[in-house]
């Protein structure tokens, strides 16, 4: 037999062995072979029978090999280390049925058994009127011209109170469940984005939900109610010029000092930009990096990322001019503060709050982020399956309902496949965050993945309507959701991070 022809058996072997993703036990027999089959020495077998001892009994490897590797790695910096903010939004939230999902062996009886959940009457009664009747007195067109709600659609909603739908009752709240908040602004974002995204900014992420979470008694009793009523409309402002993803790292700062009357203040400077609601806002939830200099609360000197309520008009608050946020009318602007002295009680949770800013944020995202941008997402699937449904149904070319041409059912199939995946991850997704998970994983998952939807959704309906989609107009019903795509895509952690890093 030529020489070459057992090395191509061992290449072949190797190959199969590879391309199959092969046990090493079987990579251990097939050594054994070849060994056997080249009269390899005794001492080769010998060095082989410990090589495959060591690799294949798991205990061995571990101990031996593996940690020694570990350690190696480590000692020469080859990992990145975790920074301590990174640490708590890994550890930020809980492990849902994400675990089942990545185990790669999911339970699906676990996976059924999860709650669905229903409105209550009083839910559904506030969606079948007043929600029908905020979305009669606006219209999306004559917002944009004028750049603002109506002042009838600003007093309705405050008199009902669609700011305070996670506020209890007890506040003078809603104290609406996750499935009916996202089922109101679900509804909403069909009808006008500025309005859905003005209902849906107070009731995220900021005082109200922080409060909710980690304030104390007086502050609630204090802020609760105003916000439930409208009375007060609150911004939340972390990004900063430096600080957008990586928001850990922004430069915004308060210090702990005690003033000429004995107490304890804090005097806050910041530059924040891109804040929702800001611009007509009467409290900010403020994010910066506290110091206490002379340890006046006893936690050191270096306090980190602390969350404090600011009056949007105290002294040294400067809100800046509007943004355009890509032509969709609803207020967001910079701000920037200069000397801010507050009393120490201003920080979410009084002092005891000092230092745990972060962890509040991380944690409150962690259920937050699965609820308002994908009922929004799928409220848009819906409205992009009727708009463009019933476009293709009356436009008639080459004789045809364009419909009915072939190209044209694809993008509305993939339209309403998406609607319908949506409709039920939101439903699965606010189950879990109303039986009291806060899955991290899987509300980062469902931010991306609605808005990515959305994103597909309706670069397909703009197709199928295509001219009618494009002038601009009164009876265009797609060119400002098109226009605002990008805005969910960037806001409460951008997709490209979403995906890369959370998820
Ligand atoms: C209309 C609007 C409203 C907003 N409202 C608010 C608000 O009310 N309050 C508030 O505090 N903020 C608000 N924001 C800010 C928003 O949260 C930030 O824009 C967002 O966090 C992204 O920050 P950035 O724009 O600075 O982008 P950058 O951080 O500069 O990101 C640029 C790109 O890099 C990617 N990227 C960054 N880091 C990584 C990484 N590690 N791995 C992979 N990719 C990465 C991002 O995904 C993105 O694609 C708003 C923004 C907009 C546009």
């Amino acid at each position: 037999m030529p020489g070459w022809v057992p090395i191509i058996g061992v290449l072949i072997t190797l190959f199969v062995l590879g391309f199959t993703g092969a046990p090493l036990l079987v990579w251990a027999i097939a050594g054994a072979a070849a060994l056997s089959g080249f009269g390899a020495p005794v001492w080769v077998w010998a060095v082989y029978g410990v090589l495959v001892v060591l690799f294949n009994v798991t205990p061995l490897r571990r101990a031996l090999l593996s940690s020694s590797v570990m350690k190696t790695m480590e000692a020469l910096q080859f990992l990145p280390t975790i920074s301590e903010t990174e640490q708590t939004a890994i550890d930020a939230g809980t492990v849902w049925m994400d675990a089942e999902l990545f185990s790669g062996k999911p339970d699906f009886n676990k996976t059924l058994d999860q709650l669905y959940p229903e409105l209550s009457d009083k839910e559904q009664a506030f969606l079948d009127n007043e929600v029908e009747t905020l979305c009669a007195m606006v219209d999306d067109w004559d917002i944009h011209q004028r750049g603002d709600l109506p002042t009838k659609a600003w007093d309705y909603m405050k008199e009902k109170r669609f700011f305070g739908m996670l506020i209890p009752e007890e506040y003078g709240g809603l104290g609406f469940s996750a499935e009916a908040r996202s089922a109101v602004v679900q509804k909403l974002g069909t009808r006008s984005t500025p309005l859905s995204i003005t209902v849906m900014v107070p009731n995220s992420l900021g005082p109200g939900e922080l409060l909710l979470h980690y304030g104390t008694d007086e502050q609630k009793d204090h802020y609760l109610p105003k916000l439930a009523h409208g009375d007060m409309i609150p911004a939340f402002a972390l990004t900063e010029p430096n600080a957008g993803s990586d928001a850990g790292a922004m430069e915004s700062r308060g210090e702990v000092f005690r003033g000429d009357d004995g107490e304890l203040y804090v005097r806050l400077n910041w530059t924040k930009r891109y804040i929702s609601l800001a611009a007509i806002s009467d409290v900010l939830g403020m994010a910066f990096k506290l110091r206490d200099p002379d340890n006046l609360l006893g936690k050191g000197e270096d306090l980190g990322i602390t969350c404090a309520l600011v009056p949007s008009d105290a002294d040294g608050v400067k809100l800046g001019r509007r943004h355009d946020p890509l032509g969709i009318a609803f207020y967001n602007c910079p701000t920037e503060g200069e000397d801010v002295v507050l009393p120490i009680d201003a920080i979410i949770g009084g002092a005891d709050g000092a230092g745990r800013g972060w962890a509040m944020l991380m944690d409150a995202l962690s259920a937050g982020r699965g609820i308002m941008l994908p009922a929004q997402s799928t409220g848009g699937l819906k409205y992009f399956a009727r708009v463009a449904g019933a476009h293709a149904a009356v436009r008639e070319q080459f004789g045809l309902s364009i419909g009915k041409f072939e190209g044209i059912e694809e993008p509305l199939a993939r339209i309403a496949g998406y609607a319908y995946i949506l409709e039920a991850a939101r439903k699965y997704t606010n189950g879990a965050i109303d039986s009291g998970e806060k899955p991290s994983v899987v509300s980062a998952i469902m931010k991306y993945q609605a808005t990515e939807m959305q994103r597909d959704g309706v670069n397909d309906a703009m197709d199928i309507l295509a001219g009618n989609a494009i002038s601009r107009g009164p009876n265009n019903l797609l060119a400002f959701a098109y226009q605002g795509t990008p805005i969910s895509i960037t806001v409460e952690g951008a997709n490209i991070l979403t995906r890369t890093m959370m998820i």
